[in-house]
């Protein structure tokens, strides 16, 4: 929400929450206004002191709307980071974009646009997440001169468009923040859309079940109220708790972003469990109702299409994709696509097996660097220490989550050449294999490191490079037989290892 000193009430996102989640359980809809409480959240966090003392307080009072939110495009929806929209700098003092932008809702209504557009082409970038940049366009100087509009028909009433863009130029003064940076820029904006229709969503959830539990208490089939039914209470009771709980991570999601915390994960969750807790309510409503839900008085259906847009609508689906049962398959963790993480960009190419590299890489993965795993042909053999996990090794899958694999045989001629390939662009290499290999293999890490001066390398060994223990194998159940460890766990028959392992 906008701060006092530009105009606003400096009130905090739960405040813009609270209002929007009353008007949807009223029984209205937040879509014409949610769009004015979040836009304007990237000028303030991003924009020159300028822009916020030029935009600001005129977005706060009202003169001037703030509604148009121009990301999706026909061939990018969830995949933002593809879109095609360009933005070509013309001089100092303009940009030119051409492009198309879908679902750009309120557009006929809205004074200015937040545009996402690529102001660099995606072959000339490292990251995916670089070279696009964010815009903030006066949409009516820009009607008619190189922007056009049409409106989309949809099943429910929320005013969106199509917004065509061909040679408009509009001044290199409306680029908000850094170029190249606005997807980071954006993805700010999301999470306060993401926090607030979750509160939509709760709102509706509301709705639809004190509708329902008034209804079901009213009506009588059977010469009883269908309400003393457990058919009937059970489903509402579900959707009541899964409304609750889906409200208690809306709540976590709002105090994070409050506290200025990264609130990715918890601000999609939270839309999530809230668009479907909404949905779940809304269906059991239809179906209390009967027959009645599908008259328009008493406003059911309408709410019902409503709701089910948030299922839709600026989602980031938790995905979790086996990509093939081939050796070359990758182990993603539940991530969403284009979340913000530390290490984003960072490729680590991992030569290793059984736990302690794979440990280590792993945690590098769940920080968001891509990992590299380089396989045998046979695999890494940590996958065949049990099938507890859908057929996998929990050791396996515990540690490799997140990565890719490929196989490669780095003594043939044709592989080793591939691995140099991926080494030449990666920013890490880690290898565990026994003391020697990897050099004699041509990757040591002294010559890697010669070669390519930016690599980072790491070497992991059991006992050493050195020594008389350099070449016994330091594996998990190793180490805990040799140390004595396991002679102290299990029963007085069976020694038992430690569950979780100790070599990391
Ligand atoms: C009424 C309305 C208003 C909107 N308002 C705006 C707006 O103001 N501004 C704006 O920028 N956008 C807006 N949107 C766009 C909205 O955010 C997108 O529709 C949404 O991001 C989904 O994109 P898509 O429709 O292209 O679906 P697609 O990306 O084509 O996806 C289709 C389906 O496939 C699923 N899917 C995709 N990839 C995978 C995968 N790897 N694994 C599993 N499932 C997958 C998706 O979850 C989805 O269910 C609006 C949309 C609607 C309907």
């Amino acid at each position: 929400m906008i701060p006092e000193e530009y105009g606003g009430s400096g009130l905090p996102i739960s405040a813009a929450a609270a209002v929007l989640e009353e008007i949807h359980k009223s029984g209205c809809n937040g879509g014409a206004c949610h769009a004015q409480m979040y836009i304007m959240g990237t000028v303030l966090r991003h924009g020159t002191e300028e822009q916020k003392r030029q935009y600001l307080p005129k977005i706060a009072s009202g003169e001037l709307r703030l509604q148009a939110f121009g990301v999706s495009e026909p061939s990018s929806g969830t995949d933002t980071l593809s879109l095609r929209t360009t933005a070509v700098k013309k001089g100092n003092d303009s940009y030119v974009v051409n492009g198309q932008k879908i679902w750009t809702s309120r557009a006929e209504h809205s004074d200015l646009m937040l545009l996402l557009a690529r102001t660099t082409p995606k072959e000339e970038v490292k990251k995916r997440t670089e070279g696009l940049s964010v815009f903030l366009v006066d949409m009516k100087k820009a009607l008619g001169n190189g922007m056009e509009i049409k409106p989309i028909r949809t099943m429910v009433n929320h005013s969106t468009t199509e917004v065509f863009f061909d040679e408009l130029e509009i001044p290199a003064d409306s680029l908000i923040g850094e170029e190249g940076k606005g997807f980071r820029y954006i993805l700010d904006g999301m999470n306060a859309e993401r926090i607030l229709i979750s509160h939509e969503s709760l709102g509706d959830a509301r709705w639809f079940l004190k509708k329902a539990v008034d209804y079901a208490n009213e009506r009588q089939v059977f010469g009883r109220p269908i309400g003393q039914n457990q058919g009937i209470q059970f489903p509402l009771a579900k959707a009541y708790a899964n409304t609750e709980a889906a409200a208690l991570m809306a709540a976590r999601a709002a105090q994070l972003f409050e506290a200025g915390e990264p609130c990715g994960p918890e601000s999609n969750m939270a839309k999530m469990l809230a668009a479907d807790a909404a949905w779940e309510a809304g269906d059991n409503c239809v179906q209390t109702f009967g027959g009645f839900a599908f008259a328009e008085d008493y406003d059911v259906e309408r709410k019902w299409r409503e709701s089910r847009l948030y299922r839709i609508a600026r989602s980031r689906p938790i995905w979790c994709l086996p990509l093939s049962p081939s050796m070359c398959s990758a182990y993603r963790a539940p991530i969403e696509p284009g979340m913000s993480k530390p290490l984003e960009g960072i490729t680590v190419v991992a030569l290793e097996q059984a736990v302690a590299a794979p440990y280590c890489t792993s945690r590098l993965a769940d920080a968001g660097a891509r990992v590299i795993k380089i396989e045998r042909a046979e695999g890494d053999f940590a996958r065949g220490y049990d099938r507890q996990v859908g057929g996998h090794s929990a050791y396996f899958v515990w540690l490799n989550r997140g990565k890719e694999s490929v196989v490669l045989d780095i003594k043939q001629t044709d592989d080793a050449a591939v691995l140099e390939r991926i080494l030449s662009k990666a920013d890490v290499f880690v290898q565990n294999l026994a003391p020697g290999a990897a050099a004699r293999a041509g990757f040591g890490s002294e010559d890697l490191r010669a070669r390519y001066p930016k690599l980072i390398t790491v070497d992991i060994t059991g006992y050493g490079e050195e020594g008389e223990y350099a070449d016994m194998k330091a594996y998990d159940f190793l180490v805990q037989g040799e140390s004595g460890l396991i002679s102290v766990t299990g029963s007085p028959e069976v020694m038992g290892r430690v569950g979780a392992s100790v070599v990391m």
